[in-house]
């Protein structure tokens, strides 16, 4: 097993690492996003590297597209919001839309023009995504769509939003739902803020009242929306950036516990703190390997199942334990935002601590992956 990456991966990671040392400025890591900077990547096709180039990608492989997201999201780029649902839109997009479609949306997306949001879950419909209520009915030539989604990352910074309605009431649930690229100035959509734990603005609640769209805003066959939307999220989970994120904070911990002292004595010479930053190492290496496990399968063309989902709650639930230990190893300093006097690592810590809890809720829970990893994993029967 060879684990060393190409030439033309590592001329990519130097690349993008002086790239970024040139191109991001402190506030818009602060930030989280940034319009000026996404349009710098999709310049680049560093937005969506594995798409053809005639959508703006650059026909990267898998591994060169893992490299990418490993060095942005450890130098901790601005690319929280737009670049969430670029994956499963594309891909669904690419396989089902019509060439006008493709035109009309693809190539502003890539450039980062184009921001998109995705809208499953509703009040009664988040693991369950096939009991979406949200209902769309054909009205001449145009789509009428009426009810409400919510926890929609970045809804109120995009201008498109990707949505799973009902068309079909009297069929069983998985087979009534179709997909809508839906643009969000339309009138008749409302977006109301739900400010998280960590006292951010990151996602909404969204609302659709008579909202008029036209027939065109369909993607894909009408009633077969579930089945689009379910074999795109298999193609495009990439499981790299919470290990990376991981690495991030693990390096600065380090940085920490060599600079701070306790008793005199810097905390890295403490062996609780040794040890504790050790085994976080030992676990994120292996959050690395399951991440590049999925990888890897991509570049061989093999569409990753449960191999994913083992991913994302191994590292979603190491991103918890990971902040547990820093939070130990800060000790009160830790809870200080970043504007207090006193903080330490700029008040990163905290933030982590708090934000972590939704890593394993959002993109499936850990009970969902885990159920997936027993049944096609494992095939232990569904009940
Ligand atoms: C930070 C964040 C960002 C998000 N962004 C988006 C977004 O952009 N777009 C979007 O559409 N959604 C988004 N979501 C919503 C997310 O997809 C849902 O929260 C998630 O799917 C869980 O749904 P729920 O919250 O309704 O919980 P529920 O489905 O009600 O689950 C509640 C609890 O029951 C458990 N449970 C449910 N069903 C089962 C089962 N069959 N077997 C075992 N246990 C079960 C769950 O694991 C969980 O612990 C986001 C969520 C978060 C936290």
């Amino acid at each position: 097993m060879d684990f060393r990456f190409s030439e033309k991966e590592e001329a990519l990671r130097r690349e993008v690492r002086e790239f970024l040392a040139r191109e991001i400025t402190p506030e818009e890591q602060e930030a989280g996003f940034s319009r000026e900077f996404s349009l710098k990547l999709g310049a680049k096709g560093w937005l969506v590297p594995t798409w053809p180039e005639e959508y703006g990608g650059l026909g990267a492989t898998p591994m060169e597209s893992l490299v990418l997201t490993e060095e942005l999201v450890y130098h901790r780029a601005p690319i929280g919001v737009q670049i969430i649902g670029l994956g499963w839109v594309g891909t669904s997009l690419m396989r089902h839309g019509t060439e006008e479609q493709k035109r009309k949306h693809l190539l502003d997306m890539a450039r980062g023009r184009s921001w998109v949001c995705t809208a499953y879950s509703e009040p009664e419909a988040g693991s369950d995504m096939a009991a979406v209520k949200c209902r769309a009915r054909a009205h001449g030539d145009h789509y009428i769509i009426d009810g409400q989604k919510t926890f929609i990352t970045g809804a109120h910074l995009c201008d498109y939003v990707w949505l799973a309605a009902r068309t079909n009431l009297d069929v069983p649930k998985h087979r009534g739902i179709s997909a809508f690229l839906v643009d969000l100035k339309t009138p008749g959509i409302t977006i109301r803020p739900l400010v998280n734990m960590v006292g951010v603005h990151h996602f909404n609640e969204v609302f659709f009242d008579e909202v008029r769209v036209p027939r065109d805003c369909l993607i894909g066959e009408e009633n077969q929306g579930w089945y689009m939307l379910v074999t795109a999220l298999d193609v495009e989970r990439s499981m790299v950036a919470s290990p990376t994120a991981c690495r991030r904070i693990l390096d600065d911990l380090v940085g920490f516990a060599t600079e701070a002292c306790h008793k005199g004595e810097p905390l890295a010479r403490h062996p609780v703190v040794r040890h504790r930053l050790a085994e976080m190492a030992t676990e994120i290496e292996v959050g690395r390997m399951l991440a590049y496990r999925v990888a890897w399968m991509q570049s061989r063309g093999i569409i990753p199942n449960y191999e994913a989902s083992i991913a994302k709650v191994y590292n979603s639930e190491l991103e918890q334990r990971l902040a547990n230990v820093g939070m130990q190893v800060l000790g009160l300093y830790g809870q200080l935002k970043r504007d207090s006097k006193w903080t330490s690592l700029e008040g990163r810590m905290g933030y982590a601590y708090l934000n972590a809890v939704s890593a394993t809720i959002f993109a499936g829970t850990s009970e969902i992956q885990r159920t997936i990893v027993a049944i096609r994993g494992l095939g232990l029967p569904r009940q």
